[in-house]
């Protein structure tokens, strides 16, 4: 048996392959390249570059990549080999500084939004020193970013590492403010990675799985979660299994992967890691899912990162743990042991509570995708409508300090920032609520409402900027402010005043807290995509992100675009298959078994007439109803999805989708969903709820 200690990070060109492998000198320009950006001479990349792929090469790569996060969601990657040509005929192995540094893809098929025209597609990637080079097979892949020739980011990672840079510089001002020392302040995440297991056979099956990745037909089983007993229940073998072959992998790789467990759902499960800085807690999360779904094909399982791959089921998401840290490892929204550091901590906390408020809209656009719509609200996952839960202990301290009342804890105090020690509050106390889409859990929020698959760097760009957006403000007041004490108190109490609209400690999942939400609090409910992505390009929205540089208004323009267009094609390729499934399968399927039934019903008749066929007569009656309201309502899905090309642009087209295509889909689904349950199991053309979400044993 091979330690974990052994084998840990042994695919990864990691720090301590550095400094083996690098001289001093070119190590420790690295080393302020990866901690300070500064700038990579040519002599350096050189070396690095060898001592890449010298180490690569034994690792037994034979190529390399740069690794990168277009705007489909999903990592992209050209293979290139290390062999040049030797002039005695043999090849050389060849891997230059330039080479490490740039590349030039040949992008044109990536999603741009109008960014680059085609005939000038090539798109360049630059090396990110900030994450690790790592191996994947026989390649050998640097993370990079991705940009057009003018400079405009074409992927997720340049506004991400972007809105990092625009925290830590507002950061830096608070701390200065406060003397507490550091040289930076950096965000870290921990995402909790939620999927479904099912078994490769009976996934193959299925077209909607195989198409949409979710499925669009299936009567609700007649066991699902109702009994609770698969969360946090004993791991079957074949999972457990699957479990410590993907950790490997993980562990291979320098991923942290920490936890694991079931979830909810039948065949669902979780996978969480520690938590490390957000661009690499990024590119790991990327990873992850990848490799999730790698080793669960070795083991005869499909994995399915759908949000919503079951309806009526629980559906899948992300937990996306946030905070931020300083170089000297202090943890900024964890509440400190003097009045100094608890002061200092509640305005942080205060800079979220508004960011999150004032940027409500820019939460929910970083998770609006057409599988997210399916979940958020519907009863497990977060609603659409954005709060916070800080729990009862630090909301009492909150309403003490904004009406200037002694805050009634375990001792009574009077809230004097910067004079009294806050009480502490349990760590435990905190983390009860699971219906809140923000909560605070300790020392550290954690956002629930992103999907399962999306990409965590959106959530991550939007929380920064607009956090570094509200430090920016204080640190601006507190710059110029003649009584450092009276004025922190005076914003907090302020911040307090202005954002408790956001802050709601009960249940989420209450239509009367919606109700509320809405009318009362004037909180915003953009219930679908189209509802949330436009806002995007509302000033407010424009004018922060520009104003810290994490996006230019064309790269605002472009995205809004590209989301909204991802949005239409991934339902319309929904409907189409939807139409394709109920023609070619389901309709042919019920022929047959009414067929079947009519023949039984006649040769019962020929034995003697007065035999009952009442079985036989009623079901031909109810399916034959029921196939032609599928036929009919299959005529007006087609309609539908032809009339999108009437839009005037991907705007209109995406409310057409949310107004009549997606209402029409549900409609054909409700009938083949009545007809699978009166239908003879061996005619129904494909496997049930029932079979899948049990089928792993
Ligand atoms: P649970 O939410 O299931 O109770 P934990 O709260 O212990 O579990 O952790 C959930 C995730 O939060 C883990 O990935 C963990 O590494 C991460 N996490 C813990 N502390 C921080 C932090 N300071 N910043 C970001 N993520 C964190
Ligand atoms: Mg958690």
């Amino acid at each position: 048996m091979t330690k974990v200690s052994d084998y840990f990070g042994c695919l990864v060109f990691d720090d301590r392959i550095m400094k083996s492998r690098l001289s001093s000198k070119v190590y420790n320009s690295l080393k302020k390249t990866i901690d300070e950006g500064a700038q990579l001479d040519s002599s350096v990349a050189n070396a690095v570059a060898d001592a890449m792929k010298e180490w690569a090469i034994e690792n037994g790569a034979t190529h390399y990549t740069h690794w990168f996060q277009p705007l489909t969601g999903v990592t992209a990657e050209k293979h290139d080999g290390f062999i040049t040509p030797a002039p005695d005929g043999g090849v050389m192995m060849d891997f230059s500084g330039k080479e490490l540094i740039k590349g030039e893809p040949d992008a044109s098929s990536f999603p741009s939004g109008g960014l680059r025209a085609t005939f000038e597609a090539r798109g360049y990637t630059a090396w990110d020193p900030t994450s690790y080079a790592f191996i994947k097979g026989k390649t050998l892949c640097i993370p990079t970013a991705f940009c057009s020739y003018g400079g405009e980011a074409l992927d997720k990672k340049t506004p991400l590492l972007r809105s990092m840079e625009a925290l830590n510089k507002q950061a830096l001002r608070i701390l200065e403010l406060f003397g507490t020392e550091a040289k930076c302040v950096r965000t870290s995440v921990g995402p909790e990675q939620e999927y479904f297991l099912i078994p490769k056979e009976l996934y193959d099956k299925r077209k909607d799985l195989i198409y949409t990745g979710r499925t669009l037909f299936g009567a609700k089983p007649p066991k699902g979660q109702e009994m609770d007993d698969h969360y946090f229940g004993v791991i079957k073998p074949r999972v457990e299994a699957y479990m410590t072959e993907l950790n490997e992998e993980l562990w291979k790789l320098g991923i942290l992967a920490k936890t694991q467990h079931n979830e909810v759902a039948p065949a669902q499960h979780e996978l969480a890691p520690i938590y490390t800085t957000t661009n690499i807690a990024t590119d790991h999360n990327q990873l992850t899912m990848e490799i999730m779904q790698k080793v669960a094909s070795r083991h005869g399982l499909v994995c399915l990162l759908h949000e919503k791959p079951f309806a009526g089921v629980n559906g899948s998401g992300k937990h996306n743990n946030w905070s931020m840290a300083t170089d000297t490892g202090v943890n900024l929204l964890s509440p400190g042991e003097t009045p100094y550091e608890n002061a200092q901590f509640l305005l942080f906390l205060c800079a979220v509570i508004k960011a999150v408020d004032d940027y409500q809209d820019l939460l929910r656009i970083s998770v609006a995708t057409a599988g997210n719509d399916h979940r958020l609200g519907a009863n497990e996952a977060p609603p659409a409508v954005i709060s916070i839960f800080l729990g009862d202990e630090l909301n009492a301290v909150l309403e003490a300090i904004e009406n200037d009342t002694p805050y009634n804890g375990t001792e009574k105090t009077q809230m004097k920032l910067g004079v009294d020690v806050l009480p502490k509050f349990n760590r435990d106390a905190t983390d009860r609520n699971r219906t809140s889409p923000f909560a605070f859990t300790g020392n550290k929020f954690e956002f629930r409402m992103l999907g399962s698959s999306n990409s965590i760097a959106c959530a991550n760009i939007m929380l920064n900027s607009a956090v570094a957006e509200s430090l920016e403000i204080y640190a601006d007041r507190l710059e110029k402010a003649v009584d450092f004490e009276t004025a922190l108190h005076e914003m907090i109490k302020k911040t307090i005043k202005d954002h408790k609209r956001i802050i709601f400690n009960g249940n989420g999942y209450d239509d009367e807290w919606i109700k509320e939400a809405t009318e009362k609090r004037g909180l915003m409910n953009l219930r679908t995509t189209p509802d949330a992505i436009p806002h995007l390009l509302d000033k407010k929205n424009v004018d922060m992100l520009t104003h810290h540089k994490v996006f230019s208004e064309t790269e605002l323009k472009s995205r809004c675009e590209i989301t909204l267009e991802n949005y239409c094609k991934t339902v319309t390729i929904e409907a189409n298959t939807m139409s394709e499934i109920a023609r070619r399968e389901i309709l042919p399927a019920i022929e047959e078994y009414t067929a079947f039934l009519a023949k039984t019903a006649k040769n019962k008749k020929a034995v003697d007439d007065s035999v009952p066929c009442t079985y036989e007569t009623d079901v031909i009656k109810k399916l034959s109803g029921l196939a032609s309201q599928i036929y009919s309502g299959l005529d007006e899905l087609d309609k539908a999805v032809i009339k999108l090309s009437d839009a005037a642009d991907v705007e209109e087209e995406g409310y057409m989708i949310r107004d009549e295509l997606l209402p029409k889909m549900n409609e054909v689904r409700v009938a083949c969903d009545e007809a699978e349950v009166i239908t003879a199991e061996k005619f129904w053309p494909f496997p049930t709820y029932g079979d899948l979400i049990f089928g792993v044993r």
